[in-house]
């Protein structure tokens, strides 16, 4: 049985080659002793090995003809352009990467992001620029509303994080959910409570047919007045000249974008220069090879020994 390792890595330049090579070695750590196909199987003897592909947004089409195939492990957490293939054999369970380390890194982006909107600091960055010298008004924590949408592994952890340093945290979801110190919303009537209200606004939902385009001109025209914005789920959840449109009305007070409808951003996008607009590139939470490959791992042993997989995206919602 061997493992197919497949990705939308560049492999005709040097950078796409390793960074191939360096998910290969923490792969081969993990998993010790595996056989690995790292391009399209040769013949049917070797497609008719590969019991596991693990992937990372591979061409359409590359796990086509695998017919011993029992698991698509994807590498990234965001498995939209996946789960879209059609050519994908149906009833193979699909499941998705849940990174402690990128974990980690998502509540320390949206907790920047929020204490830099809350405390006025990108407002002071702006100020430096004309040597301007002045103080912003300082609120308390419990004084400023954030609304997370999305509470599963990434919006929960981001939510729970900031009700830990006192935020009035709510946090808004398909299904009823419950996290300490998160007031749960759901359904249209708890959204529009939530966008009324807050003070922050952090997008953590997965994109799936439900959710492309959500962020559009009527839906960012019920954000409070002068609202913060932060986007570090996908850039297709925004009308983009609908949100610059609402910065330029006041609507929204700033916005800190990690992901765009295009990417790289290209230069020149008004985002880049524009003075409510702090840009990322795409740098929220990066998965990490090393505590990734364990998670790989514990999958294809689950597989192996009958248990239970982990993380198996419900195909049919596209999450
Ligand atoms: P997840 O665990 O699948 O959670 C998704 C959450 O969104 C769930 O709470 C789900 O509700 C909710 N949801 C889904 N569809 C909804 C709808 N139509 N209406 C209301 N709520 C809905 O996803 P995750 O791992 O937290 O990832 C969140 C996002 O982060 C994804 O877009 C991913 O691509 C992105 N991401 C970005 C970066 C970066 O560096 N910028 C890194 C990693 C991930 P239920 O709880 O009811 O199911």
């Amino acid at each position: 049985m061997a493992l197919l390792l497949c990705g939308a890595w560049p492999l005709d330049r040097p950078e796409g080659r390793a960074e191939q090579q360096r998910w290969l070695q923490a792969l081969r750590q993990a998993l010790p002793g595996e056989d690995w196909v790292l391009h399209a199987p040769e013949g049917a003897a070797q497609a008719a090995a590969i019991e596991v592909a693990v992937v990372a947004n591979p061409p359409p089409g590359s796990l086509q003809g695998l017919p011993r195939l029992a698991l698509i492990q994807s590498l990234w957490a965001g498995v939209d352009r996946l789960v879209q293939d059609l050519t994908l054999p149906p009833g193979v369970p699909v499941c998705r990467m849940v990174d402690p380390a990128m974990n980690e890194a998502m509540v320390q982006t949206a907790l920047w992001a929020t204490l830099a909107l809350h405390r006025g600091f990108f407002q002071c960055q702006q100020q430096q620029r004309t040597a301007l010298w002045r103080q912003p008004p300082q609120l308390r924590a419990a004084e400023w509303q954030v609304l997370v949408l999305g509470q599963g592994e990434l919006g929960g952890r981001v939510g729970r994080s900031l009700a830990g340093l006192g935020y009035a945290v709510a946090g808004w979801s398909r299904r009823s959910r419950q996290h300490e110190g998160v007031t749960g919303l759901h359904g249209e009537e708890g959204l529009a409570r939530g966008l009324a209200t807050a003070d922050t606004v952090i997008n953590l939902l997965p994109l799936t047919d439900e959710t492309r385009g959500f962020f559009d001109a009527a839906r960012l025209a019920r954000f409070k007045q002068g609202a913060g914005f932060i986007n570090l789920a996908r850039g297709a959840h925004v009308d983009e000249q609908a949100l610059l449109a609402a910065l330029d009305a006041g609507r929204i007070g700033h916005a800190v974008l990690d992901v765009f409808q295009q990417e790289p951003l290209p230069a020149p996008h008004p985002f880049w220069s524009h003075s409510q607009v702090t840009v990322l590139p795409h740098t929220a939470a990066q998965t990490d090879p090393r505590t990734a490959a364990e998670v790989v791992a514990a999958n294809v042993r689950a597989l192996r020994s009958g248990a239970a997989l982990r993380h198996r995206v419900e195909r049919s919602q596209g999450y």
